[in-house]
């Protein structure tokens, strides 16, 4: 079975070499566990940060051992009650094709429900991530008009759905035309390509008109996406500051928006949050996902890469926005 391991800790871009691919063989399960062959992998974010070496919210990758991250899979032999051969699971095992682990750490997953690969995505941790930054963090009402960051990537396909649902206005910002046009075919009001724009303050002003201007920032970016958006956003607007990606690679921290005074003139809201702290919302958010993927209102979108070797490329292309949709890696 093949893993993915970090060579070693770095800051600033990510490139190839800071990954190797190793074989290992898997051993037997033992009392209460299971062998399990991964069927996706998950690539996230916040994964670079645990490439740095330093503590965050969450602990460094070793260097020479496999990473892991989200996978989903089939168990294919087991010595734990409750799970057979042929079981879907989800667990933390990811960057690898297979393990051996016990079962108390896995979650079994309905794969007829939903496909298995959307308890990665939409109905999994990018879900409920957006989910919680709407309803908790920004409080998102009907009639609103949301702003809504890296609109096509996996929080924000799944942002925007749900805004959608929740009865707000939604206007999106991706990364080139393709990107502007697959957030209109998900329901977004209104688009603004970044890439194109010199002036994003601007023509978000321009967009949200229409919609009498924005109540509400769902900030995945940072950089000049907050600087525009404390711009723009409405006297007492709120933001989720979710996450800011542009500044994952950067080898020095960059200097912060030159307007951060407009916090205090609009007395604005800006709540951070980690999704792992909202883990008690997941009834409410299977519930609401469910009804919303019955009715039509939303789907499942992702970009998948084939073969455990391209999990790097995988990885990297989240920082060059290669992926809409969720991005995974498909064994
Ligand atoms: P995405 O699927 O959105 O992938 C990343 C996307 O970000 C890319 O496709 C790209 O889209 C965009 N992007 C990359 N670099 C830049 C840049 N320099 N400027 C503008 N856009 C950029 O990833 P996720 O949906 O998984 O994550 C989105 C955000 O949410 C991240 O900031 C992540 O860290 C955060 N997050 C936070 C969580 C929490 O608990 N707080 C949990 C999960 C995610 P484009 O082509 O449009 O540029």
């Amino acid at each position: 079975s093949r893993e993915i391991r970090l060579v070693r800790h770095f800051t600033g871009p990510v490139k190839p070499d800071y990954f190797e691919l190793a074989e290992v063989e898997l051993p037997e399960p033992g009392a209460g566990e299971v062998r399990v062959r991964n069927a996706f992998l998950s690539v996230d974010p916040y994964m670079r940060g645990r490439m740095i070496g330093v503590k965050t919210y969450v602990d460094p990758f070793q260097p020479g051992q496999p990473m892991d991250g989200g996978a989903v899979g089939q168990v294919v032999d087991s010595k734990a009650d409750g799970f057979a051969p042929g079981d879907w699971v989800m667990s933390m095992h990811g960057w690898r094709e297979g393990y051996t682990a016990p079962a108390a750490g896995l979650m079994k997953i309905d794969a007829s429900l939903l496909p298995a690969q959307a308890y990665l995505g939409i109905a999994g941790m990018p879900g409920l991530t957006a989910y919680a930054g709407l309803k908790r963090m920004i409080g998102l009402k009907e009639g609103e008009t949301l702003w809504m960051s890296a609109g096509a990537g996996a929080v924000g396909t799944a942002g925007i759905q749900f805004a959608k649902a929740m009865g707000a206005h939604v206007i999106a910002t991706a990364g080139g035309p393709d990107k502007t046009a697959f957030c209109r075919s998900i329901g977004a009001d209104a688009v603004v390509d970044y890439k194109a724009e010199s002036d994003l303050a601007g023509a978000l002003r321009a967009a949200a008109k229409p919609f009498g201007g924005i109540d509400a920032y769902y900030e995945n970016v940072g950089g000049d996406h907050l600087q525009a958006a404390l711009d723009v956003i409405k006297p007492f607007g709120r933001i989720a500051a979710c996450g800011m990606i542009a500044r994952y690679n950067d080898d020095t921290p960059a200097p912060g928006p030159s307007n951060l005074t407009q916090i205090v003139a609009k007395k604005l809201t800006i709540r951070g949050f980690i999704v792992t702290d909202h883990f008690d919302m997941q009834g409410e958010f299977i519930a609401d996902l469910s009804r919303w993927i019955g009715a039509g209102q939303v789907r499942l979108h992702d970009t998948v890469y084939e073969g455990i070797e391209r999990t790097p490329d995988a990885f990297m292309g989240l920082f060059t926005g290669a992926n809409t949709g969720k991005m995974l890696v498909k064994l």
